[in-house]
C-alpha cells in the first residue's frame, strides 16, 4: 500500500485516553495494519513554570478555569511543525456541527491535529491568532474534547481505503446521499410473529431498490424534516394537497 497514512495528533490532558475505543475492532486493526497512526501529546509538557500549569482563572470572573494560551501556543506549534500540511481542529461545542461531508474530506487528507480542550474552554487568543476549526460533535456538553476527538477519528477511520470490510458498504449508509438509511433486516425469517418485508426475500433487484430508496425518504422526511426539506426531491404540499416545487427554488 503506497497510499500515505492518515496521521492523527491529539492535543489532550489526558493522552492516556487514547487510543481507547479506537484501539479495538474495526479502527483498532486499521492502527496494528498501520493505515493511521495515533499520537497523544501531553500539553502539560509546553508548561514552563515551576508547576507546569495549562489553566488559569478567567479573565473578568466567573467560575471554572481557562486553559492558557501561551501553552497552548506552543502545543500547537510544535503539533503543527512535525505536520504542516494537516488541519488544525478544535473540538468545541461552539464549533461547526460534524457532518459525514467533512469526515469524507477529512479521510481524504493527510490527517488531523486535534486540540481537546477541558474546563471551561481555551483563551480566545488561541483561536484568533491560530487558523483553527472548530467542530462540535453536538449541541451538549461535554467535560472535555477528547470524546469528542475520538467520534471525529472513529468516523474517519472507517473511511480510509481497505479499513472498511466491504468496500461499497459505506455508499448507501445515513447522511451519504442527504437520506438516512433504509431498514435492515436479517434472519431468522420470523421472529415473534414479525415476518421480514416479502419484497426483500423476492430477489427482485429493481424492486428491492424501490423500495429501499422510498423507505429512506419515509425515515428522513418523519424523522428528519431538516435533511429532508433540503433534499433535491423534497416538496412543500400545500394546504389544498396539490404538490408544488420548494418554496426557494
Ligand atoms: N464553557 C464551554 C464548554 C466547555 S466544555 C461552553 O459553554 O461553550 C470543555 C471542553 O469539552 C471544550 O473545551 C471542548 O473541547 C469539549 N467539548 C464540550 N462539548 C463539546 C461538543 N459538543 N463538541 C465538541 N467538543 C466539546
Amino acid at each position: 500500500m503506497d497510499r500515505l497514512i492518515f496521521r492523527a495528533q491529539i492535543l489532550t490532558l489526558y493522552p492516556e485516553m487514547f487510543p481507547g475505543p479506537l484501539g479495538t475492532s474495526l479502527a483498532g486493526r486499521a492502527l496494528d495494519e498501520g493505515r493511521w497512526s495515533l499520537d497523544a501529546v501531553q500539553i502539560r509538557d509546553f508548561a514552563e513554570d515551576r508547576h507546569r500549569s495549562v489553566d488559569d482563572t478567567p479573565a473578568g470572573g466567573g467560575a471554572g478555569m481557562v486553559l492558557r494560551a501561551d501553552v497552548l501556543g506552543r502545543a500547537v506549534d510544535h503539533a503543527r511543525a512535525r505536520q504542516p500540511d494537516a488541519p488544525l481542529i478544535y473540538m468545541s461545542p461552539r464549533g461547526a456541527p460534524l457532518t459525514q461531508a467533512r469526515v469524507r474530506d477529512l479521510a481524504a487528507g493527510p490527517g488531523a491535529t486535534i486540540l481537546c480542550g477541558r474546563f471551561e474552554g481555551v483563551d480566545q487568543r488561541l483561536l484568533d491568532a491560530r487558523e483553527i476549526e472548530e467542530i462540535s460533535i453536538g449541541d451538549y456538553i461535554l467535560s472535555g474534547g477528547e470524546l469528542g476527538a475520538m467520534v471525529l477519528l472513529d468516523a474517519c477511520i472507517r473511511l480510509i481505503p481497505g479499513v472498511m470490510g466491504a468496500a461499497l458498504s459505506g455508499e448507501d449508509e445515513s447522511f451519504e446521499n442527504g437520506l438516512l438509511e433504509y431498514p435492515h433486516y436479517t434472519r431468522p425469517q420470523e421472529w415473534e410473529g414479525r415476518t421480514i418485508p416479502e419484497v426483500l426475500r423476492s430477489g427482485d433487484h429493481a424492486r428491492i431498490a424501490a423500495w429501499r430508496n422510498d423507505a429512506a425518504r419515509e425515515l428522513t422526511r418523519l424523522r428528519r424534516p431538516d435533511l429532508w426539506e433540503r433534499h433535491p426531491d423534497a416538496r412543500v404540499r400545500s394546504p389544498s394537497g396539490v404538490r408544488r416545487e420548494k418554496k426557494d427554488e
